[in-house]
Order: structure tokens, then sequence, then C-alpha cells
């Protein structure tokens, strides 16, 4: 056979494995495990999908979705088509999250859920909640069209939550503390600023939320094996370590407080320094105390029972204190003033170490107001517990990161980092059902809430398949 006759040959026997039928590359996939990295899914697709979900807001010109707004409901419309295009069951609950379930194997064995939020804040960016939706579906897609969707061995079930942010109603995770049975009663009846309430907000979407209904949307903790999250970091972390993925050890507990001093009134020109109680002053001495304190607690606590070198050790590592809203009365250039009230927020790992903390803020605040001779105090507006991560699935989602990011650059990476989150997410809502875990993708700049918030395409890809490595371990 002349040279060219072999080469024809050759050339037509490749064209021909290319033309083979997708199912036969399917089983290559299959049988192969996931080599593959289905980026026209995992990273095209979900991009263009997080595009798409940015521009639906109910305002023009910045993203803004609050809860059962229109927006919210086209969103969460586009989102069920998505989950349906995945192979998944969906329905709207009457809380107005979105669900899409897959049943598997085992419809009675316990249920992984995945979840996040679908709601925004105003002038949002279109990464906070809608990543950890689409990375989900994307992945369960693969599944699907690489006919392993109903081979798993236990039903999972992405959700989409209808409130974490809590813009319009001041109460954050609407959604995921009515799954988990957390939401208070009364809650249906709170007021956004139009007086409209929670339960008149979706009658108008034609969700009928009575009391009874709210209780039963409760998960039966037993029918639930555990919940996983993938959001972007809205911190410098990752970003700063060079790394795409971490996985959190636990969201930190929080506390928020609202100090008030109140001082003498008077002109400015006329009393004398010697003889000025000054609220002004004093609140700023308090807020330098407030940040050396939490910049070196070790400094400042003193060890007992409660407060042990571990406690003092965590904090050094998570504690953090802002000062975010001041505001002087009357506010005049001229004007001592008379009263001035600031915001503290104060976060950590530690619950009784964040504890301590405050126990030692309050004392020595009380003793600058004395010594200044003007009236303090402190009210406590707000307190939430840390979560701790569940340690095996923490460690199930570090090997499904480290898994993806293998697959990506063909190369071992370094030990996926291990980080904190110092934002409330759904994830603390779903502890009260279930064990959780969550996964962080890094941001740029650590910018979120904000139309500058950027998660680069190959990150969204790499949390995609950190999704798919961990649904194919229940394969
Ligand atoms: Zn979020």
């Amino acid at each position: 056979m002349p040279t060219n006759a072999v080469a024809l040959l050759i050339l037509s026997f490749f064209i021909q494995l290319l033309a083979l039928p997708l199912t036969l590359a399917e089983t290559n996939t299959f049988s192969e495990g996931t080599k593959y990295l289905y980026p026209e899914i995992l990273k095209d697709e979900a991009v263009t999908r997080l595009v798409d979900l940015g521009k639906v807001s109910d305002s023009h010109g910045f993203l803004e979705r609050t809860f059962q707004s229109p927006a919210s409901v086209s969103a969460g419309n586009l989102i069920r088509e998505w989950m349906e295009d995945a192979g998944l069951r969906t329905w709207v609950d009457q809380m107005g999250n979105v669900h899409g379930r897959i049943e598997g194997m085992n419809p009675s064995e316990k249920a992984l859920l995945i979840g996040s939020h679908l709601d925004t804040v105003i002038d949002a960016g279109m990464y906070d909640g809608a990543l950890g939706i689409i990375a989900a579906i994307s992945a369960l897609k693969v599944l699907n069209i690489t006919g392993r969707l109903g081979r798993l061995r236990r039903p999972v079930e992405v959700i989409a939550f209808s409130d974490e942010e809590g813009v319009r109603f001041q109460s954050t995770f609407l959604g995921s503390a009515a799954i988990a049975g957390v939401l208070p009663i009364s809650t249906l009846h709170a007021q956004d600023k139009s007086g409209v309430t929670v339960q008149g907000a979706l009658k108008i979407n034609s969700i009928d939320a009575t009391e009874e209904n709210l209780l039963q949307l409760k998960y039966d903790p037993k029918s639930v094996w555990g919940y996983i999250e993938v959001h972007i970091e809205q911190g410098p972390v990752l970003e700063t370590a060079g790394f795409p993925l971490g996985v959190v050890k636990g969201i930190a507990g929080q506390t928020r407080l609202r100090v008030t001093v109140k001082g003498s009134q008077g002109h400015a020109g006329t009393v004398p320094m010697k003889l000025r109680q000054d609220p002004m002053a004093a609140a700023a001495e308090l807020i330098v105390l407030l940040e050396s304190l939490c910049k070196q607690p070790e400094e400042y606590l003193s060890y007992d029972g409660q407060c042990t070198a571990s406690t003092v050790q965590t904090l050094a590592g998570s504690l953090v204190c802002t000062v975010g809203e001041i505001s002087t009365w009357p506010s005049a250039s001229n004007v001592i003033p008379g009263q001035v009230t600031f915001t503290v927020d104060i976060r950590a790992m530690d619950d009784l170490g964040r504890e301590a903390i405050i126990y030692e803020m309050s004392n020595r605040m009380y003793q600058i107001c004395d010594r200044r001779s003007v009236f303090c105090h402190i009210d406590r507006k707000h307190d939430a517990n840390a979560v701790i991560c569940d340690q095996g699935l923490s460690s199930d989602l570090k090997s499904a990161g480290y898994a993806a990011l293998k697959r990506l650059t063909g190369e071992n990476p370094d030990d996926v980092p291990v980080l904190m989150s110092g934002a409330g997410h759904d994830a603390m809502a779903m502890s009260h059902l279930t064990k959780v875990a969550m996964l962080f993708v890094r941001c740029r700049g650590g910018i979120s809430h904000s139309p500058a918030e950027h998660v680069s395409d190959d990150d969204i890809w790499a949390a995609s398949v950190a999704v798919l490595a961990f649904l194919e371990t229940l394969v």
C-alpha cells in the first residue's frame, strides 16, 4: 500500500474515533473516574449563568434582589429551570426557597443538602450566594449527562435559600432558618419599610405561609446526612495565600453592642478644657481601647478558670472588632456634643473568649468614663454563637478541593488552606439541623457586597470541579 493510502487509512480511523457516539465517551469517563473537567459545563456555562443571574435585579444600574421581590422570583424561576436541566425534581416551598432533588439509588437514605442564597444586598456583587447554587447545579448536571445521577448512594438536594442577607425584613436567614426549624413563628409578621409583612410578601407571589405550614417546613434531622455550602470568601486570606479554594473550620460567633456616652453639652469657645465633660473625646479613647484590646488580647486578659491559655491563643487568631457607625448630638462644629453613640461588632471563633473580651472591655470602658466624668451605657443588641464545622465532612470537602486542583493543574497542589469565616452564612442556620461544612472560593481583593466583587472564571471552575469530586464519593 502506498504511503499516502496508509496515511489516509490512519486518518480515517482517527476521524471515526472522533465520531464515536457520545455514549462510548461517557462510558470511558465513567469507568476511569472523572479525569475530565467538563469546561463547557463547569466553567463556561457556570460563568454564563452567574452573569445571567447577576442581571436579574429590581433596580436599574445595580444588583438588588431582596426577599420575594419581583427579581427574586424571576431568579428563583431561572434557578429552577437550571435545576431541571440538571435532572433534578424541583419545587418552591412556603418560605420561597427553591429546591432541586435527586433521590439516587436509596431514596430512604439520609440526604446531602447543598445550598446557598439567591437574595443579595443592595448594589451587590453577582457571586455572593449565586456561586454556591450554580456550582452545585453544574456538578449535578455533569453527573446527569454522564449517567451517574441516578447512581448516587443517597439523595442529594440543592436549595437556593430565599433570604440570607436580611435586607428587606432586617432579619437574616429567613430561608435556611425555616428549614432548620429555628425561625421564630413571629417572623411571619415582621414588616418591611412599607408595612408589608413576610407573610404578605409571600402571599403576593401566591405562597400561602401560615404558622402551621412554617412549622412543617422544618426538615426531620433523621432525614438529613449533612449540609455543604460553597461561597466566595469575602475576605483576602485565600488571595494572599495564592490559593483558589479553602475549607472553613468554623463561622465566628458575633456580638453587637451599642455604646452611649453622655457628657455636658456646651459652647466650643467658652468652656475651658479643664472643665469639659466631652463625650466625643471619651468615645475616641474608648474606640482606641477597643482596637488595642482586639489587636493584642493576650495583654489585657487575665487567666482564670474560664479564660485559659488556649482561649487566648484562639482569640489572637480570630478576634476582630469594628466600630462601624457613630453619631453625635448635636452634630455641629462649634458645639461640644452632649451625646455620642457608636456600635461595636465583635467576632471570634471562641465563644468564651468573646465573652471574656466583652467583660474586660466593659470594665475598662466604665473606668475611662469615670475618669472623664461622663456617663457610659453599653447595650447588648445581638449575640450569635460560633459554629464549628464538622471535621469529617470538612475533611471530605478538603479532599475534594485538593482533587479538583490536582485535576485542573495536573500537579500535586499544596495543602488546601483552612480558614475561619468572619461573615455569617446559611450554614450557620443549617448547623441547628445537621452537620455542616463550607468551601470558600478566592475573590479579587477580598471585596464583597460590592459591584467590584469578582471571582475568576478558573476559580469558578475549580469550585464546580470540587463539588463534582465531592459528589463522586457518593456514587
Ligand atoms: Zn452570602
